[in-house]
């Protein structure tokens, strides 16, 4: 039982933060405010128009993007382990928040250390855009292995950057191990958690600075809105609220700040949802003589199952990677072959998602996937909320067609 002080648990969290009755209209559930202009004071002369403290203009600040933010916090850092109370900044989509960060706490001639292996976008802002246009360099490493990570560290890095698990290789990262290599150097730690959602990681308990989570993803979970989010402590998500939210743009819609508010309501329970049946799905895989390999953290395969179980609360995600022994067509043929589980990009719905991705002995966009994805290519799936049962019987009746 948790002692009257403590925060509620994180299914009552996920109903209740963020949410109160409309003052008003007297709705026990926040209004949608599509106003994009807020009253001013009657002598607004000492008035900030860059400043983000007052309602203003939704660039500075929306309604409900505030709640949302509120309730961000409550399932990122219930018990305030983030020094002098936890911050959040939603955004536009996972990517602006990734470049909110990068632009925020970079600047001309520093250095970032990231993992090799990270969402598509990411890897160009840091491989391609950023040292082109501001002479911001990035060396890319294994952060599996956090010796790469202090090997590869320089008087100029500001910040290392890592996704766990990630995107798509399922590689997990030890955050307490580069949360210190990068703190001993003075560099901040960021760790994009999309993949696991503050129900099943918190990285700010592990010494993370700055959470990303694309919302787009679990939090919302219903397919349907785009959004992104940073969280951290005040001072460092205030100057990304200052500087890349009001002076980049990049600001969530109310519209979508609220269907993000009201998919997250179910995020604990769709999370376990997620977990059991990748299990499941990931074990039918990993049985099967026609599949080449299976990436799935909570597999004994996996090469970091020892530190997922270790990091990760109750499930190793709904994420996995495979693919059919067999070239690029029969990869094809089988997904053109599949019933129930959609072929589509993005990932985290309410419906299982699947996406070929032709293996190269380098990834077009210079990501370093293991040997296995290079010669087979991967299969990544999104296992969705349908009865397991059915994914399992729709991946069986595709392996058996010819
Ligand atoms: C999808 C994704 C992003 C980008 O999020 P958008 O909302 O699509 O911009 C970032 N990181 C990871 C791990 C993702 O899966």
């Amino acid at each position: 039982m948790r002692a009257p002080e403590d925060p509620p648990y994180l299914a009552t969290r996920a109903v209740h933060a963020g949410n109160e009755v409309d003052p008003g209209t007297g709705a026990i559930r926040r209004p949608i405010v599509a106003a994009n202009s807020y009253a001013l004071p009657d002598d607004p002369s000492g008035l900030d128009w860059s400043g983000t403290d007052t309602a203003l203009y939704t660039r500075n600040g929306g309604a409900n993007q505030g709640w949302l933010e509120q309730k961000l916090c409550a399932l990122e850092d219930p018990s305030g382990v983030t020094p002098g109370g936890c911050a959040a900044v939603a955004l536009a989509s996972g990517v602006a928040a990734l470049h909110a960060v990068f632009f925020t706490f970079l600047r001309s001639g520093d250095h970032v250390v990231s993992s090799d292996v990270t969402y598509v976008a990411t890897h160009r802002l840091l491989a391609e855009l950023l040292p082109e246009r501001y002479r911001i360099t990035a060396t890319l490493v294994d952060s599996a292995d956090p010796e790469a990570v202090r090997a590869a560290i320089r008087p100029e890095t500001r910040l290392v950057h890592v996704e766990t698990p990630a995107n798509p290789t399922t590689r997990i990262t030890d955050t307490d191990a580069v949360a210190a290599i990068a703190h001993e150097h003075g560099a901040l730690l960021s760790v994009d958690a999309t993949f696991a959602t503050p129900v099943l990681q918190r990285p700010l308990e592990r010494g993370a600075d700055l959470v990303v989570h694309s919302l787009t993803k679990y939090i919302n979970g219903h397919g349907d809105a785009m959004g992104g989010a940073v969280l951290g402590r005040h001072e460092l998500v205030d100057r990304i609220r200052a500087d890349a939210m009001v002076d980049a743009g990049g600001v969530i819609s109310p519209f979508n700040a609220w269907l993000i508010m009201r998919g997250s309501i179910t995020l604990p329970m769709r999370m376990r949802a997620h977990c059991a049946s990748a299990l499941q799905v990931a074990r039918f895989l990993e049985a099967d003589p026609r599949i080449a390999y299976v990436a799935y953290p909570g597999l004994a395969s996996h090469p970091q199952h020892e530190l997922a179980t270790r990091t990760l609360d109750g499930g190793y995600g709904g994420m996995l990677a495979f693919a059919l022994d067999g070239g690029p067509e029969l990869q094809n043929r089988f997904v053109a072959n599949l019933r129930v589980i959609t072929s589509a990009v993005s990932l985290g719905h309410d419906e299982s998602l699947i996406v070929h991705v032709a293996g190269s002995d380098d990834d077009p966009r210079g990501r370093r996937f293991p040997p296995e994805f290079r010669r087979y290519g991967h299969l990544r799936l999104s296992v969705g909320l349908e009865d397991p049962r059915d994914l399992v019987a729709d991946l069986e009746q595709a392996l058996s067609r010819p």
